[in-house]
């Protein structure tokens, strides 16, 4: 079941949101301000947000802004009254994901909350499940396997492997690695990253001295050349 938020100062168009959506089943919290309506991004983590762009306290695209600072990857559809191609740029600059103008249809509304939502599920899914070559890796279960083979990793290989995952084949620096998979509960150094890289390349490499999945980016860290990863 998906949560949606509306952040819509109109009472009317609030309501009528509120209407169609719960009508289809998704469950809907609302906020009437910018302030209250950030607040509540931050808090209840929803799925989608929809988000009209002229708000009291905090308008839409400084809303949207501030949600990608803290790092909040909730898609926005962004509502408007203004369809000019300034607001479309601005508010896409600002981070929103997708972009309605005032008046739309019940359908063409609810085909890009469907659309935004698939999009989000399926990043769910992408940062699940792994697979570099035969191996299969599974994130929530903590599961490697090549065929019926167990690949035994230990939490913080599983957590290294999973930030080269998710930086979807961009690089991933050692004080990253250090920062999120080590936290601030021990005071390692580089090595111990270049270390543990080793680790996983000796499990999962067909030849760990050229590496095919876990790259050496000099001077920066590492990245992962994932299958199907063009980027
Ligand atoms: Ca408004």
């Amino acid at each position: 079941m998906s949560r949606i938020l509306i952040i819509e100062d109109e009472l009317p168009m609030r309501t009528a949101l509120k209407d169609i959506l719960e009508s289809e089943g998704y469950r809907v919290r609302a906020a009437a301000d910018g302030e209250n309506g950030l607040s509540q991004a931050v808090d209840e983590k929803p799925d989608l947000i929809l988000l009209d762009v002229m708000l009291p306290k905090l308008d839409g695209f400084a809303l949207c802004a501030e949600l990608r600072r803290l790092e909040i990857a909730t898609p926005v559809l962004m509502l408007t009254a203004k369809g000019q191609v300034q607001d479309r740029v601005t508010g896409l600059d600002s981070g929103a994901d997708d972009y309605l103008v005032k008046p739309f249809s019940t359908e063409e509304l609810l085909a890009r909350v469907r659309a935004l939502l698939r999009r989000v599920s399926a990043r769910r899914r992408a940062a699940r499940l792994l697979a570099l070559g035969d191996i299969r890796i599974d994130f929530v279960r903590m599961t490697a396997r090549r065929g019926r083979r167990q690949i035994h990793l230990t939490a913080k290989e599983f957590a290294c492997l999973r930030l080269l995952a998710e930086a979807a084949g961009e690089p991933v620096t050692r004080e990253r690695f250090l920062d999120l998979v080590w936290g601030y509960d021990a005071f390692p150094t580089t090595r111990t990253v270049d270390n543990h890289i080793a680790s996983l390349r000796a499990k999962l490499e067909p030849d760990a001295e050229a590496p095919r999945w876990i790259q050496t980016v000099h001077g920066v860290g590492y990245r992962l050349e994932a299958e199907g990863d063009h980027s």
